[in-house]
């Protein structure tokens, strides 16, 4: 894989540093990026380099590189499912810490077998690059965005509550709606559609629970006609802290 033997000379490494066998199948891609095991991988290059040259900063830095290829989207450049799972758990871990609200969005493309059954495959390619830029710039510098499969994707917003997550959304909607986008000289429009759900502090949702939820308003937004955003929930309770709450109250 290029990219491999160029973070290989970025460091100017050796590739004799990596176990033959390892390097052989890396470059000549029989390994997908998704199916590294970094651990393990880790464990071989230690092994590899036992008494001749310790673990340095530079494997250090490479193993850094590398988890972020392993997390990345080929296509998009956004962020893959691998790290969608082990974000989602750790955000909510820390928004459960700091009893903040959190934020979950499924954006689905409508209709996206439509489109590359008219335009043909690689057109369909372009639409989801173009439709990871527009999405990216609708959300808040807080939030993430990943590819989670397909032309499926997530918005993970910590610290939001409900009223913000659906207008985010629905601003993100209708960009998307507006959006031509220009493919081998052809005007494309696609739409999507949207399920959100919001975690608030005083529920115990897991991460599970709580993709659940965002996947069940996607598919009451589908079912309404699509290129809409359904929120699964309304909030449970008033969104004051309880101190605001007794404020109000004396
Ligand atoms: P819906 O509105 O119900 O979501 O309909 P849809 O056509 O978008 O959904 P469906 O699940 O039937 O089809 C999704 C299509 O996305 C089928 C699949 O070939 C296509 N697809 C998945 N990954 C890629 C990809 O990386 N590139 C391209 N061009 N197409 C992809
Ligand atoms: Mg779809
Ligand atoms: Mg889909």
């Amino acid at each position: 894989m290029e990219i491999f033997e160029q973070l290989l000379e970025d460091y100017a490494v050796d590739a004799e540093i990596l176990p033959p066998a390892l390097y052989e199948k890396i470059v000549t891609g029989l390994v997908y990026w998704e199916d590294l095991d970094l651990k393990k991988l880790e464990l071989e290059l230690e092994t590899a380099n036992n008494g001749r040259i310790n673990k340095t900063a530079v494997m250090q830095d490479i193993l850094t590189d590398l988890s972020q290829l392993v997390l990345e989207d080929s296509l998009t450049g956004l962020y893959n499912r691998r790290y969608f799972n082990r974000a989602l758990k750790s955000e909510i871990e820390r928004s459960s810490r700091e009893h903040h609200h959190f934020g979950l969005a499924i954006i689905d493309i409508d209709h996206f077998k439509q489109v590359n059954d008219t335009w043909g495959h690689d057109s369909g390619d372009e639409v989801l690059k173009a439709a990871a830029i527009i999405m990216n710039r609708n959300i808040r510098q807080s939030d993430t965005l990943v590819r989670i499969g397909g032309e499926e994707f997530a918005a993970i917003m910590p610290n939001i509550r409900h009223r913000v997550a659906k207008d985010v959304m629905d601003r993100l909607r209708l960009d998307i709606e507006k959006a031509i986008i220009e493919v081998n000289s052809n005007q494309l429009h696609v739409t999507v559609s949207i399920g959100v759900a919001v975690r608030e502090p005083n529920q115990f949702l897991s991460s599970d629970e709580l993709f659940k939820q965002a996947d069940q308003a996607l598919y009451q937004a589908k079912n309404k006609g699509r290129n809409k955003v359904m929120l699964h929930s309304e909030p449970v309770s008033t969104g004051l802290s309880s101190s605001e709450r007794e404020a109000l109250a004396s």
